[in-house]
């Protein structure tokens, strides 16, 4: 596996990172133990990278991983919709506390937009910036769906990765084309700016020609890692074999799944409109009593999270 730093920072990590939202209840929901011990198999592979989020609740499987990963190994991020100082101070010991650590490598400031919401964020930015000068957090950056977000970063000395949704056919992309996109992450790198990609995949959608979507993203040399969500150890071992240019044996193919992810609501939901709110690309929206999910979705899950009644499932 190749190791890169991350822009000019001093984190090293794989290429491959360990997109960690699959493993949790509202995807694959594997238990603790089952979602542990996977993030330890990566890591015995070479994945020394692993993303999180507040919002994916899922610092507990993390926590376990690491009574067996030594800490100073293992680059974690996680994210946070913090726009005060109080709340960076929050979020940040919240992943501390539920971590079990007393450093996170990164923090970054979840689904910036635009020029206006960083401008919106900039206290909770500054303040994590603030954290890691007290040695709480070695890198800040952002995560976006948004090419106005790489393109306002620039005025925001702060950011130093950023973590972009960008994939083979730019799915997901919520304000222009792939190669509008391609083109502001290159600049972002040209600075310094560390760069991991999200989504190279489409989020599950691309699952029938992974390989080809890993291969496209593998051969861009400005992303310094790419974010994949994986379920299982073939899917693991597959995703290796394809960065490092090797085949995939027979027996790996054999178990990996084909078809790609799907989203369902079920009809226990009671319309309280939590997703639609939730949704950033307008993909679900209640309609006659029911939310319905459109051909915008991108199946990051992240409205599953807010369903209060637990019925959006992505399989
Ligand atoms: S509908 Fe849900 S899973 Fe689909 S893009 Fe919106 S938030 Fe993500
Ligand atoms: S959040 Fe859940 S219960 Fe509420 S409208 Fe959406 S799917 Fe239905």
């Amino acid at each position: 596996m190749e190791y890169k730093k991350l822009g000019n920072t001093d984190i090293e990590v794989s290429k491959l990172c360990f997109g960690s939202l699959t493993i949790t209840p509202s995807q694959a929901n594997l238990s603790i133990s089952e979602g542990s011990r996977l993030i330890n198999f990566a890591y015995d592979n070479g994945i020394n990278f692993i993303d999180t989020a507040e919002i994916y609740e899922n610092y507990e499987y993390i926590r376990e991983a690491l009574k067996y990963i030594p800490r100073d190994k293992f680059v974690i991020t996680s994210k946070t919709y913090a726009y005060t100082s109080e709340m960076a101070d929050e979020s940040l010991n919240l992943a501390l506390k539920e971590l079990g650590t007393d450093y996170i490598d990164l923090f970054l400031l979840h689904e910036q937009e635009s020029e206006m919401t960083l401008k919106g964020h900039y206290e909770a930015l500054e303040r994590l910036f603030a954290l890691k000068e007290k040695g709480y957090i070695r890198g800040v950056g952002i995560s976006t769906h948004k090419i106005a977000a790489l393109k306002a970063s620039e005025q925001f000395k702060e950011i130093e990765v950023i973590h972009p949704m960008i994939n083979k056919y730019g799915l997901g992309i919520l304000d222009g084309t792939r190669d509008e996109m391609l083109d502001e992450i290159k600049k972002a790198r040209t600075r310094g700016v560390g760069i991991y990609a999200m989504k190279v995949i489409g989020g599950g959608h691309l699952i029938s020609e992974a390989d080809e979507a890993i291969k496209w993203a593998n051969n861009i040399e400005y992303f310094d890692s790419m974010a994949i969500g994986m379920q299982s150890e073939e899917e693991v071992l597959n995703n290796i074999a394809i960065i490092n240019n090797r085949e995939v044996s027979l027996e790996i193919k054999s178990k990996l799944r084909t078809h790609n992810r799907t989203i369902d609501v079920e009809d226990y939901c009671i319309a309280c409109g939590n997703c639609e709110k939730r949704c950033q690309a307008e993909a679900i929206k209640v309609i006659d009593g029911m939310a319905r999910i459109n051909e915008n979705c991108i199946m990051c899950g992240y409205c599953a999270t807010v369903c209060p009644e637990f019925c959006i499932k992505v399989y």
